[in-house]
């Protein structure tokens, strides 16, 4: 008889091992805290990376059991800015992301594989926060400590469909600022990896720097934020309990392209607690994906060294390539001599505080905004 596998959190991951136990004749529980999916987005854009495999990310997902069920836009096109403000194009020949929306409403990621759950017969408890698992399972309840944040606007638009990336320290401090659009929709967010605190006015930089650089119009603007966590585990196990996704730490350090990892991992957990061998789990998300966040805490690691001047060469250079997506894929993903790197670079994460607890009472930064949703729901 194929087992009941009981699963805290209805994100990426757990939605991708629910799926997974689903569709291999398994019942699959699904505890999610909030009343709804997707609570901790409000419908901004995010790209699905595509740049750290030769093959399609949609045609890997498409072989677990994965369908492109959402609203999903490949990007071939994009145009990095460096810190003078200087325009660097960057093609591929094939997508370099899928542009997809995050949050509760329809045409979402969220929403695209709950309706695929449900249709595969998972079973949801919604606003039900599970803090143990006693018969084992899989914990997928996003990050727990913040490394980086991403804050900016939704908003309604005219511009036309776009994807641009600016370097800078003085609007996104070790991290970058992103404009999306499509489809009438946009995101405007500064993704900062140092000084939380003044979020604000990194924002208002960024969203100053792209209505120079790009005309865009903000119709209806809201503000949007969240936070990752970017640690490297050596296990994400503890006996029959996997941990999958944010909750693993499962992140790319990088840039904090966390989906792909997310929905890997959710599989690999599931079909581990399937095949009845837990102690597999490890060795199977190692092999997919351990060398790619080992070589993304290093590139982090020198990525923070680079300053305006280093981010200038490095935007350069992508938009000097023939096709962006070799060379991200190959310059972002060197190998020996980058992980002999590695346990100095990882020390850095380690001895980071969590500033998710160091916050003024009162404060409406990103962090505490999600610290306070965070708190309301486990108290329902
Ligand atoms: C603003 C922002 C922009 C981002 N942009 C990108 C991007 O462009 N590309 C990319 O690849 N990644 C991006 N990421 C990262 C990506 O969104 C995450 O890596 C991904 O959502 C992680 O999925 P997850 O399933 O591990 O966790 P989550 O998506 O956080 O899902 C966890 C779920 O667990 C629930 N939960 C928590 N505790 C409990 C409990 N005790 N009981 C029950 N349920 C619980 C939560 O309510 C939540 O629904 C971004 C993140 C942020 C915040």
């Amino acid at each position: 008889m194929m087992p009941t596998i009981e699963i805290v959190g209805a994100g990426p991951a757990g939605l991708a091992a629910a799926l997974t136990i689903a569709r291999r004749g398994g019942r699959a529980i699904v505890f999610e805290r909030a009343t709804e999916i997707g609570h901790r987005f409000q419908g901004d854009f995010e790209g699905i990376e595509n740049w750290t495999t030769e093959g399609d990310v949609l045609e890997e997902l498409a072989s677990l059991g994965i369908a492109a069920t959402f609203e999903h836009t490949p990007f071939r096109e994009c145009v990095f800015y460096d810190p003078q403000g200087r325009e660097h194009v960057c093609r591929s020949a094939q997508p370099l992301f899928y542009l997809v929306r995050r949050g509760p409403g329809p045409g979402t990621l969220d929403q695209g594989l709950k309706e695929q759950a449900l249709n595969a017969g998972v079973e949801f408890r919604f606003a039900t926060a599970q803090k143990h698992l006693p018969q084992g399972g899989i914990v997928a309840h996003g990050p727990q400590r913040a490394d980086a944040i991403a804050a900016g606007y939704i908003f309604e638009t005219d511009s036309a469909i776009c994807a641009f990336s600016v370097t800078s320290d003085h609007l996104a401090p070790k991290g970058y600022s992103y404009l999306l659009v499509c489809r009438g929709k946009g995101t405007i967010a500064s993704c900062l990896f140092n000084d939380f605190h003044n979020e604000r006015t990194y924002v208002e930089r960024t969203v100053e720097f792209f209505r120079e650089k790009t005309g865009v119009v903000m119709k209806n603007p809201r503000r949007f934020g969240g936070f990752a966590n970017l640690f490297a585990p050596y296990s994400a196990r503890k006996g029959n309990i996997l941990y999958a996704g944010e909750a693993a730490g499962f992140q790319d350090a990088l840039f904090g392209f966390g989906m792909r990892y997310a929905l890997l991992s959710g599989h690999f957990a599931a079909r581990a607690l399937l095949e009845g061998s837990p102690e597999t789990y490890d060795s199977l998300w190692r092999k997919r994906f351990g060398s790619l966040m080992k070589l993304a805490v290093v590139n982090r690691a020198i990525y923070e060294r680079l300053g305006d001047s280093g981010y200038a060469r490095l935007v350069c250079l992508i938009g000097r390539a023939p096709d962006a997506r070799d060379w991200m894929r190959r310059y972002f993903g060197q190998g020996w001599l980058k992980k002999l790197f590695y346990p100095l670079a990882r020390r850095q994460f380690s001895g980071r505080t969590n500033l998710l607890f160091a916050c003024v009472e009162g404060c409406d930064c990103t962090l505490c905004r999600c610290k306070l949703a965070a708190d309301c729901h486990l108290q329902e």
